[in-house]
């Protein structure tokens, strides 16, 4: 098989490896990026697609520099969503603000104290005047601010990225890929009989799938990974439209609601937040239980008898922290020519990529012409369908 010399593999098509491989191509680089099934299929298709602007890390007291660098992200994919680089102008964003409601009676000290965070991150309270409809006409007595954070159909933003990278995404065939050693502390990318593809640099971007990508490298504990599980909580006929953190006494919220619809128009809340990891020890049915309890607790005003619901587990995939805890930043770390990453959270995309990109030289001797032509023996992944679609409702 004769090797195609290219500047960089990306291995795993979630939001990581599409918005590296679009920076990549826009760079001028030769690079294509290989899927094991579908684009987003871990945890980029499953996540609540909330570009976070910092105001989860101000409120539970994480704010470190590096974290401050996520304030810059709501403006940098505002800027690709309105056409600009890359171009997602087709995805679709599901609205431009969240709103975060504090329950009356959790104090005033408390409340002054998430208005001077959330003052930070771009925030502000609302007159009851300007309180979102199924807030309007109900006996809510708390407080309600609204911050500029975005939610995007994370689904269409797949598709988009797929199209701004046509043709250099393909999907591997059974038998996925191999990381073979070259000798010199290099690997290449070999896929089967079909490719065999020997790049500067390797960007292993597989969410959990980099800890398997990780043990075949052989490259130990400098590059350990972790998971931290979820049980989300799904609800179907939703009552409205709601983007939105119930906060508790805790600095974390206690539902974090974001609004989708199905492919028959169905409206479904998916719900995270301290539900979905108090969760994780409970069954589907203590999770329905214990989420309409605190729907009831948190929107007591509103009616879920006619509500279907369902659980869906999920674990958010990482490389190893001291203490288990959540990375504040996006994560590189070297092994050769390999370069594993994880974003961290879907907003980092963008920041990630452009360290990404600060690290792949533009020394490949193949065209990209020719690297389209030899990729053509493989398939065109699909992009993966979010967990509401296949749930068992009840
Ligand atoms: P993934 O999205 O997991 O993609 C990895 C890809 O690699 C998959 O397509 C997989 O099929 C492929 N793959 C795996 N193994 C191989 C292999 N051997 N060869 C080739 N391909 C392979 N972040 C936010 O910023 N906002 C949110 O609202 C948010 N909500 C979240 C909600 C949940 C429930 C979860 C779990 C996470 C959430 N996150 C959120 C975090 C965010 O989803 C992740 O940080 C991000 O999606 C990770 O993207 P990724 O591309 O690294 O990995």
């Amino acid at each position: 098989m004769k090797p195609l010399a290219v500047d960089a593999v990306i291995v795993g098509g979630g939001i990581a490896g599409l918005w590296t491989l679009s920076h990549l191509l826009a760079a001028g680089r030769t690079a294509c990026l290989l899927e094991k099934s579908a684009l987003g299929a871990g945890q980029s298709v499953a996540s609540q697609g909330i570009i976070h602007g910092g105001l989860k890390y101000a409120l539970d007291g994480t704010l470190t520099q590096a974290a401050r660098a996520i304030a810059d992200m709501p403006a940098r994919w505002r800027e690709a969503l309105a056409g600009g680089r890359p171009d997602l102008s087709d995805a679709r964003q599901s609205t431009d603000s969240q709103l975060m409601w504090i329950p009356r009676g959790l104090g005033s000290r408390f409340l002054g104290l998430v208005a001077a965070k959330a003052g930070r991150a771009d925030a502000s309270r609302l007159d009851p005047s300007e309180w979102p409809d199924l807030f309007r006409h109900s006996p809510f007595k708390g407080q309600i601010v609204r911050h500029g954070e975005p939610v995007l159909d994370v689904p269409s933003v797949l598709g988009a990225l797929r199209a701004v990278c046509d043709p250099f995404i393909r999907r591997l065939p059974e038998g996925g890929l191999q990381l073979e050693r070259t000798g010199n502390g290099r690997y290449c990318a070999v896929i089967g009989d079909k490719l065999r593809l020997e790049a500067e640099k390797i960007v292993c971007m597989a969410g959990e799938g980099n800890a398997e990508l990780i043990a075949r490298a052989g490259a130990g504990n400098d590059v350990a990974t972790q998971r931290r599980p979820l049980h989300m909580l799904m609800l179907r006929d939703a009552p409205g439209d709601l983007y939105a953190h119930c906060l508790g006494r805790g600095y974390s919220p206690k539902l974090t609601i974001t609004t989708h619809y199905d492919r028959h128009g169905g409206r479904i809340w998916y719900i995270g937040g301290q539900i979905a990891e108090d969760g994780v020890d409970w069954d589907e049915q203590t999770l329905i239980a214990q989420g309409r309890e605190r729907l009831a607790t948190a929107l007591p005003w509103l009616d879920f008898s006619a509500c279907a619901f369902a659980g869906f587990r999920i674990a958010r995939a990482e490389p190893k922290t001291r203490f288990g805890h959540r990375p504040d930043a996006p994560v590189v770390r070297e092994w050769g020519n390999l370069l594993f990453a994880w974003p961290s959270k879907l907003a980092f995309a963008p920041a990630l990529a452009e360290t990404i990109g600060q690290r792949v030289g533009h020394a490949a001797a193949l065209n990209r012409e020719d690297l389209a032509a030899a990729l053509k023996v493989l398939d065109v992944p699909d992009v993966a369908t979010p967990p509401w679609e296949g749930a068992a409702w009840k």
